[in-house]
């Protein structure tokens, strides 16, 4: 009888455990009756991942609003799957999916942003802030998509002055069909909320 009912809670616990920049997030999820509940867009990214908020009280209006944006969520989880093989790097994501009240208290933010359709994310990898080589991820995406025709949006590697020190992280996001020809294929820089246009990327066609 035990041994059934602890097989039954086994199929139906996930554990969660992510660090999102220097914040640590454990969770254990259990759900009872019902399908098992499968919200991975892949291996490495949840809805839950791509709606993620550290705004308490804006997390679950972000996720219902969310739902209108799942192809394109999807798509970038695909993308960012594809980047974590390529580069060979843990990338976890900071923050992906704004609803639009989210995007507004989001410090730095663009009344267009990416992220209010689902089509942005800004990523990185526990301890990047720290480490010397932290543009090793951003470099590594850049050939990647340079070498190989990989179209994309705007790939922005940004920094800025946080209470706990200097944070650093990419944007990324997606291209054609998404944003207009172009427009793609960008490559900025941003310090503390500035711009710098650096280059647009032309693919041999
Ligand atoms: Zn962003």
């Amino acid at each position: 009888m035990w041994k059934r009912f602890w097989k039954f809670v086994a199929r139906r616990l996930r554990v969660l455990g992510t660090i999102r920049g220097d914040q640590a997030r454990v969770g254990i999820s259990v759900s009872f009756g019902g399908p098992v509940d499968k919200p991975e867009f892949t291996p490495n990214f949840s809805f839950n991942d791509m709606t993620w908020t550290s705004n308490r009280e804006l997390r679950q209006k972000n996720r219902d609003e969310a739902k209108n944006y799942k192809k394109a969520l999807f798509d970038l989880a695909i993308t960012l799957e594809g980047l974590r093989t390529v580069t060979g790097l843990p990338i976890i994501v900071y923050s992906a999916f704004r609803c639009p009240a989210l995007n507004g208290s989001t410090a730095g933010s663009s009344k267009t942003s990416q992220h209010m359709k689902g089509e942005a994310a800004d990523i990185g990898y526990d301890g990047m802030n720290t480490r010397p080589d932290r543009d090793e991820l951003f470099n590594k995406i850049l050939k990647h998509f340079v070498e190989n025709g990989v179209s994309w949006g705007q790939l922005i590697k940004e920094e800025a002055n946080r209470s706990y020190g200097k944070a650093f992280w990419i944007h990324l996001s997606l291209g054609e069909p998404y944003r207009e020809a172009y427009r793609c294929n960008q490559v900025l820089e941003a310090k503390d909320g500035v711009y710098k246009f650096i280059k647009a990327i032309q693919h041999r066609r």
